[in-house]
């Protein structure tokens, strides 16, 4: 049975994994909680599943959790969710907050499952090289990242030609340029093919997330930014898929689901998930490809370009993202303001220190003032 460290367990992918840990209560025991403001919700899950610690940031009002339960409140206590008796660290909070807790995750030597992408946008140097000396496996819950894991045989170190990254090109993808300047939070969250939190649905609107994942990949699968591409697939039926040296590709399918990589990433030698339905292949009438309009979503090569610049600037161009994105769900500026943000961030963003965990934190503070300064 494997113990289970849920960091986040409020969130989108939180709940997934609470209910796919849930279905194969033989494989998985949840050992302990974090989240960060939602009591209610975080109160009913702490009561069902009676973990050993149990952790919320930030805690309005009364709290009951069943006697023994280690229960911890205050600013970052959802760190204290990382604990020596997991076998893996699941980390699916949402933004620069993930890296916290998978550096905790290496320094305990835990393996870890891995939803936060911003972890890897921000230090992903520092954190594979860390992983690499503690001996941490890190698996891949992003359903792209996923696909690619498994077209690789589940090997990460496995020898490939190109990664091909599908995105469904979000909730305005069929939008005009013009269009785009009238978009609003509302609209942005209605995506076309997934069900997920706030703040990555409004990043797939602006193709941040496809940036994002772009440098995760290049961190997760030890490549160069040349050998992975990005297409627009409409039907997100394709997850993702890899070249191999003789131009074979591999690809993984199946209907949107998040459970799949999930169960993989907390268990990848057995195929659990059993509950997504079979592809109907007659039904899919057509599987379409097409390039992304850097034009139309500028975000993405922005954000691109600032991994390929790596040091600091891909924690520049996430904290400025980030305070974009909040102020875009608020309705304190609109869907172009936040490519003006990040673009702003990183023109003004200069510090000669070497590269350090220190610099990515002083990036991220820099960053953030700088889009709150704009959003006034
Ligand atoms: P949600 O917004 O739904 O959930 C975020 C979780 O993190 C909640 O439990 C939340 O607690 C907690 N949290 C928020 N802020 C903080 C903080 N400052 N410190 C500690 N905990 C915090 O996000 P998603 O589940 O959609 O996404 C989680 C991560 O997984 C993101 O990095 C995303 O990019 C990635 N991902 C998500 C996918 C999806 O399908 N949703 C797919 C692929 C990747 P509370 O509820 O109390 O606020
Ligand atoms: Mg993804």
């Amino acid at each position: 049975m494997k113990k289970i460290a849920l960091i986040g367990s409020t969130g989108s992918i939180g709940k997934q994994v609470i209910s796919v840990s849930n279905r194969y209560p033989d494989e998985f025991k949840i050992v302990s909680l974090s989240a960060h403001s939602n009591r209610i919700e975080f109160e009913q899950q702490v009561n069902k599943l009676n973990p050993k610690v149990a952790c919320l940031d930030i805690c309005n009002g009364d709290i009951t959790v069943p006697k023994g339960v280690d229960f911890y409140s205050g600013e970052n206590s959802y760190l204290n969710a990382v604990i020596t008796e997991a076998d893996i660290v699941v980390v699916s909070v949402v933004g620069f907050a993930g890296l916290k807790a998978v550096l905790k995750a290496i320094d305990l030597k835990k393996d870890i499952a891995l939803a936060n992408k911003e972890s890897l946008v921000v230090g992903g140097e520092i954190v594979m090289q860390k992983a690499k000396e503690n001996g941490v496996k890190i698996t891949p819950i992003d359903s792209e990242h996923s696909a690619i894991w498994q077209a690789l045989g589940f090997d990460l170190n496995k020898e490939f030609k190109r990664i091909i990254l599908t995105a469904s090109g979000g909730a305005f993808r069929d939008l005009s340029k013009d269009e785009l300047f009238f978009a609003t939070a509302k609209d942005a969250l209605k995506h076309p093919n997934w069900n997920m939190g706030s703040k990555i649905t409004i990043d797939c609107a602006t193709l941040v997330n496809k940036a994002f994942e772009v440098i995760e990949a290049k961190w997760l699968y030890n490549t160069t930014f040349d050998k992975i591409d990005a297409i627009i697939h409409r039907e997100s039926i394709i997850h993702s898929m890899v070249e191999f040296n003789d131009n074979s590709v591999m690809a993984q399918l199946s209907y949107p689901t998040m459970e799949i990589p999930i169960a993989l990433a907390l268990n990848h030698d057995k195929r659990l998930c059993q509950n997504v339905p079979q592809l109907d292949f007659k039904a899919l009438k057509s599987l379409t490809f097409s390039e992304i309009d850097n034009d139309k979503f500028p975000c993405f090569k922005l954000v691109v370009n600032a991994g390929k610049n790596g040091d600091a600037y891909p924690a520049v161009a996430n904290g400025a993202n980030e305070i974009a994105v909040q102020a875009f769900l608020d309705g304190k500026i609109k869907y172009c303001d936040i490519f003006s943000i990040i673009d702003g961030a990183l023109n003004a963003y200069t510090n000669d220190a070497p590269y350090s965990l220190d610099k990515i934190f002083l990036a991220d503070e820099y960053s953030r003032q700088y889009a709150m300064s704009k959003i006034k």
